[in-house]
């Protein structure tokens, strides 16, 4: 790592558009900085597209559209085998580029680009498997042929967590199904998403297949694309707040959709759960991207014999948890995304003191330079805190016991999000009883991390429609046709 600089890794990104293949700036010529969370610091300044901008995107798009679903599955394949070759390559400067737009741990900005790169290389894999049917209709004179056929262009727009894997999650199965791509990544982490491009180009994907578009306004540019009609798809990640908007737009041309919105997601451990493992899955689905991801577990519910050991153990883990710069050596809490954040999860955890929780560790901003917010463990935390029904996306643990298994369920369910739940528990029966009645889309049973690119990640009820990874990640890319064959 000491061979690359910070400002090295920065100056090497193109920071203008890329539509159609080309560098270009913004039509109007304006640009918007990019800042470091860490130090509140520019690092630089990026292309700022206005809506005239996206139209030219989408134009490339349209224009590559036809050319590109003629490619070979094999061959489109291989390109995203190569920029899976070329991500793991460079992971390290990608990884520094990511923890300065984004603030979160060099070791946990690399454990990114691995899992982003994955999803190249599952969908290379996923290219030459889309499958068809032939059969016969069931009065026997005529016979059915299915055959499924790349959506269109597609609109793609993700969020400041994930800089890079929720990108490769979404041009992973367009690319392998045959769609073109207009992409917005958030304004505070456009780095990541432009050094990504440049590694798509030089992996050999066609000029206009792939368009980025860097803007600060995301709604002006992006509603008259979705409003335009020729984009046939939106894929979205994001908060659920956005996504309704979003739906709204796409009803008007009546554009598939896949959307993959926020979490609140409950870790339940019952009295039977190995500890030990409880507290390793916990740290992991709490302190993970510094809590700042939709799967990051954000009510903790134990059930009242083991509620005391556990609560003592995750605050002894907790305050141990090095704070810092997450350029720096060890460091495990780094900044959150900015200001607006950290007084987001101080108001939440002020309202939950209020109401009765007790904090065991931490539960204060720390002052600037940065946006830092303590490793925090609550107890006691009645269930109308605002922090049980809102998604607190920043280092803090609210712990409430519970009695009973029902009392355990009806509380993990108790919100209009369904992305993932977590259950610990050493019985077989109660696991599974537990899994089938617990409202969500991903369960992490025993075991604090769910993503994988080789599994279908995605939300029921207000968290999503829709899912990535796994065999059925690339259905979201195409339509199926059926042919009507008379004999
Ligand atoms: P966000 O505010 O909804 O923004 C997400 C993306 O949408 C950004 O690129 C943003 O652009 C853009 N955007 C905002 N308003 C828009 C509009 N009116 N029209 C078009 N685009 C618009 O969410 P965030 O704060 O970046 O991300 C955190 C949220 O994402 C959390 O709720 C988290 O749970 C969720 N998330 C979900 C998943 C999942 O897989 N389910 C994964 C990661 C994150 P700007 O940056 O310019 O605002």
């Amino acid at each position: 790592m000491s061979s690359i600089s910070e400002a090295g890794v920065v100056t090497a990104v193109d920071k203008e558009l890329f539509i159609g293949g080309k560098w270009v700036p913004a039509a109007d010529g304006k640009t918007f900085p990019v800042l470091d969370p860490s130090t509140g610091e520019t690092l630089c300044e990026v292309a700022d597209a206005s809506p005239a901008d996206g139209v030219s995107a989408l134009d490339a798009a349209v224009a590559a559209q036809a050319d590109w679903a003629n490619v070979a599955p094999r061959e489109r394949g291989e390109i995203l085998r190569r920029a899976y070759e070329l991500l793991i390559k460079r992971a390290d400067e990608l990884a520094l580029l990511m923890t300065l737009e984004m603030g979160k741990p060099l070791a946990e900005s690399k454990g990114e680009i691995t899992y982003a790169a994955e999803f190249f290389r599952w969908f290379a894999e996923e290219a030459v498997r889309i499958d068809g049917g032939y059969a016969v209709a069931p009065n026997g004179t005529g016979r059915f042929l299915v055959t499924k056929q790349p959506v269109g262009p597609c609109l793609l727009i993700t969020p400041w967590n994930f800089p890079m894997a929720m990108g490769t999650r979404k041009i992973g199965p367009a690319v392998a199904a045959g769609c073109t791509m207009v992409i917005k990544p958030a304004a505070q982490t456009p780095l990541s998403m432009l050094a990504l491009a440049a590694i798509l180009a030089e992996a050999g994907l066609p000029e206009g297949v792939l368009n980025v578009l860097t803007t600060s306004d995301s709604g002006g540019v992006m509603e008259p694309l979705i409003r335009d009609g020729r984009a046939r798809k939106l894929s979205f990640t994001g908060s659920t707040g956005v996504g309704r908007k979003l739906l709204e737009q796409c009803a008007d041309k009546v554009l598939r959709t896949s959307m993959e919105l926020g979490g609140n997601a409950p870790f339940l451990v019952f009295e039977d759960a190995d500890l030990d493992a409880a507290i390793e899955g916990a740290m992991t689905a709490k302190m993970r991207n510094i809590g700042e991801a939709c799967t990051a577990a954000n009510r903790f519910y134990v059930q009242r014999g083991v509620v005391e050991e556990f609560s003592r153990r995750l605050t002894e883990r907790m305050e141990a948890l090095p704070m810092g710069r997450g350029t720096e050596e060890g460091v495990v809490v780094g900044p959150l995304i900015d200001e607006g954040a950290v007084e987001k999860v101080s108001g939440l955890v002020s309202d939950a003191t209020e109401r009765g929780a007790r904090v065991l560790t931490g539960g204060s901003a720390v002052d600037g330079p940065g946006n830092f917010y303590q490793a925090t463990v609550l107890t006691d935390v009645p269930k109308d805190a605002r922090l049980a029904s809102e998604e607190i996306f920043g280092p803090v643990a609210p712990i409430t016991p519970f009695d009973s298994e029902d009392e355990a369920i009806a509380a993990a369910n108790d919100t209009e999000f369904g992305l993932v739940s977590y259950v610990y528990t050493s019985d077989l029966k109660r696991a599974l009883r537990v899994s089938e009645r617990l409202e969500a889309g991903m369960i992490g049973l025993n075991q604090g991390l769910v993503s994988n690119p080789a599994a279908p990640f995605g939300g029921i009820k207000q968290s999503g429609l829709g899912r990535e990874g796994g065999t059925v990640g690339i259905d979201e890319f195409l339509e199926t046709k059926y042919i009507a064959v008379a004999l």
